[in-house]
């Protein structure tokens, strides 16, 4: 933008104090949006039921949406937590590490699931 185009649009902004309001309206919420933190990803995954079996002990179930009776299990116990590697000793470096294990892990278990209902969808609908 030129210096000709910036006085044009700063005549039409005073000429026309509806767009003015208008564009401060946008501008205000673009801000807004900006400042809310992002919504969830979008997801295959239907709720479980948590069913505790004598085996594996406790698991979510994951029925088949379209309730043909298929499901796919998964253990709500994630064992051990896997190695912790601190670059820096401190709290807040392990806390951090500890952090991106476990959003690590939620994400494997997410895609474990999505992976097994996209699977059954290609062989059965
Ligand atoms: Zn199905």
């Amino acid at each position: 933008m030129n210096d000709d185009d910036f006085d044009a649009l700063t005549r039409e902004h005073f000429a026309r104090p509806e767009i003015a309001a208008q564009m401060t309206a946008d501008l205000l919420a673009a801000r807004r949006a900006a400042e809310r933190p992002e919504p969830p990803p979008v997801t295959t995954m239907p709720m479980p039921e948590f069913l505790r079996t004598r085996i594996a002990g406790q698991i979510a179930r994951y029925r088949c949406p379209r309730g043909c009776g298929w499901f796919h299990d998964e253990p709500t116990d994630p064992g051990p937590l896997g190695l912790i590697v601190a670059i820096e000793p401190g709290q807040d470096s392990i806390g951090e590490m500890i952090s991106l294990n476990a959003e690590a892990r939620s994400l494997a278990y997410q895609a474990r699931v999505e992976a097994a209902i996209d699977e059954h969808y290609a062989e059965s609908h």
